[in-house]
């Protein structure tokens, strides 16, 4: 079975104690995929020593420079994209394409920002004296560290890596440890296109160790965490208590909603898409489908029908829909099904693990839709993170932005509907950092900021784009007499 190590310093090591952890196929758990090293503290800080030591040298490194480095790893990336997406399905479960997507989007990321670092500095601004040069001057912000998820194990570390590097920072990053591999592989391949020693660490081990010493070392300059609510605001709360530039990417609970000029069977597709995708963990995964009520019964009827046409299996053998990433989460998704049937919630289809031979030892589950859902529902409210989505009935447009509102959180949201002006105004009334019109809810362009509002984001920095950039820089500004 593969061993993998830490990358620190430039070195390829294991944690101070020899310990491992395994990394098991969510679509077979007795397939072990590699080994991982249980990093300790000590392992951590030997990490932000390396990558503090490096920064200086690093933002000397002329920025083209940079860039070049990230490009040169975006096209070793790509020569073994195949096999990464495999990897990728292997380790975290999702369908082949699912995975093939993603390392691509990883490739194009690095390639983006490797671009943007021939365009950094600053500006030269007007100045009201003549004997004044006036500009502004873009400076990194030093060593930051990452904290990663599981659900998109190459995407998400790549798009926090690749604008830290871009703009001069120093990086450690912790992987979340469902799904660590692939970046560990985006690490390799950094190393390979000539990335100095000490300016990328990955370190793998508990998040509770790794992440925590990240989180509190007065060493580190900024953290940028995506993953759950619940860790985001507790790394949120420690991180902030030094005076570290902080972002929190969090959980979702992403309303669609259906209007009755839409016709039926492409808002239940757009729905299906946006629920199932990625069996349903992703931050931006439809969870609740708002429907209007001169809709509603057939709209649940045709999204039941997309639902039971989900073939569900393992991701390399190209099934649709792969297994959850592990039993804590199939048994979560389990535990919400039982909820929504004790509130009175009907199920109208899955919510139970299929009975086929090739589901016998991966984590799978059906996808499930639940109709008569009500907002004060745990269903309506809490994030599930699995194929599972609440239908609620309302009797206008106003009641379905009330009900979209309606949670703690504000990620994605999306509407389906042929009057343009209604567009409009959900674009303006809805509480979300994305909104889209008759497209679902999951699904990101590169090139624009992405966060969230109220429990989903920390919402004073975005992701990706240009945004990407200001959150791992400072400023001074110039003036030249
Ligand atoms: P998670 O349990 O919160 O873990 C996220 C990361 O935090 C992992 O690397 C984890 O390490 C680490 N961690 C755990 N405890 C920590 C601590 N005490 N201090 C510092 N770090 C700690 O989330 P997940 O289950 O991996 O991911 C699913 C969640 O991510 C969902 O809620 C989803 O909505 C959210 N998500 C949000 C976005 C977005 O952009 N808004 C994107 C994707 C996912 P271990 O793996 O070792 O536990």
């Amino acid at each position: 079975m593969p061993a993998f190590d830490n990358y620190c310093n430039g070195q390829w090591t294991d944690s101070e104690t020899g310990e491992r952890f395994d990394v098991h196929n969510p679509a077979d758990p007795t397939d072990v995929i590699g080994t991982l090293p249980q990093s300790t503290a000590a392992d951590t800080k030997r990490a932000i020593d390396a990558a503090a030591k490096a920064q200086p040298g690093w933002e000397k490194t002329p920025a083209p420079e940079r860039g070049s480095i990230l490009r040169r790893a975006a096209s070793l990336l790509d020569e073994q994209a195949d096999e990464l997406a495999e990897i990728l399905s292997r380790e975290e479960g999702k369908a082949l394409p699912e995975a093939s997507g993603e390392v691509a989007r990883a490739i194009d990321i690095l390639y983006y920002y490797g671009e943007k670092a021939n365009d950094l500095g600053g500006e030269i601004k007007s100045s009201s004296s003549q004997d004044t040069r006036l500009e502004t001057k873009t400076e990194p912000l030093g060593t930051v560290g990452l904290i990663t998820p599981w659900n998109y194990p190459i995407a998400i570390p790549t798009w926090k890596l690749a604008p830290a590097l871009a703009t001069g920072n120093t990086v450690v990053l912790k992987p979340a440890s469902q799904a660590p591999i692939v970046a560990i592989k985006v690490a390799k391949c950094l190393d390979e296109a000539g990335l100095p020693g000490g300016v990328l660490n990955v370190i793998t081990g508990p998040g509770s160790e790794v992440g925590q010493t990240l989180s509190t070392s007065e060493d580190i300059d900024a953290i940028s965490f995506t993953g759950s609510t619940s860790v985001g605001q507790m790394v949120g709360e420690t991180a902030a208590t030094d005076g570290k530039r902080v972002q929190l990417e969090m959980g979702g609970k992403n309303p669609t909603v259906v209007m009755p000029s839409m016709d039926v069977d492409t808002a239940a597709k757009i729905v299906s898409e946006g629920a199932f995708g990625v069996t349903g963990q992703a931050c931006t995964a439809t969870s609740r489908a708002i429907v209007h009520e001169d809709v509603y019964e057939e709209f649940v009827d045709e999204l039941v029908a997309h639902a039971d046409n989900i073939g569900i299996g393992p991701a390399l053998d190209g099934y649709d829909m792969g297994p959850h990433v592990s039993q804590d989460e199939l048994d979560g998704t389990l535990e919400y099904i039982d909820v929504g049937q004790s509130e009175g919630a009907t199920l109208e289809t899955g919510g139970s693990v299929p009975q086929e031979d090739r589901h016998e030892s991966g984590y799978y589950i059906e996808p499930t839709v639940f109709s008569n859902v009500s907002s004060g529902m745990r269903i309506a409210q809490e994030e599930i993170f699995g194929p599972v989505v609440a239908v609620l009935p309302v009797s206008s447009y106003d009641e379905a932005v009330t009900v979209a509102n309606d949670t703690e959180f504000g990620l994605s949201a999306s509407i389906v509907t042929e009057d343009l002006r209604e567009a409009h105004q959900f674009v303006d009334d809805i509480e979300a950092g994305v909104v889209k019109v008759n497209e679902k809810t999951t699904g990101l362009e590169l090139h624009v900021p992405f966060g969230g509002m109220k429990a989903s984001s920390s919402e004073t920095y975005r992701e990706q784009g240009d945004a990407g950039l200001d959150f791992f820089t400072t400023s001074k500004t110039v003036y030249l007499n």
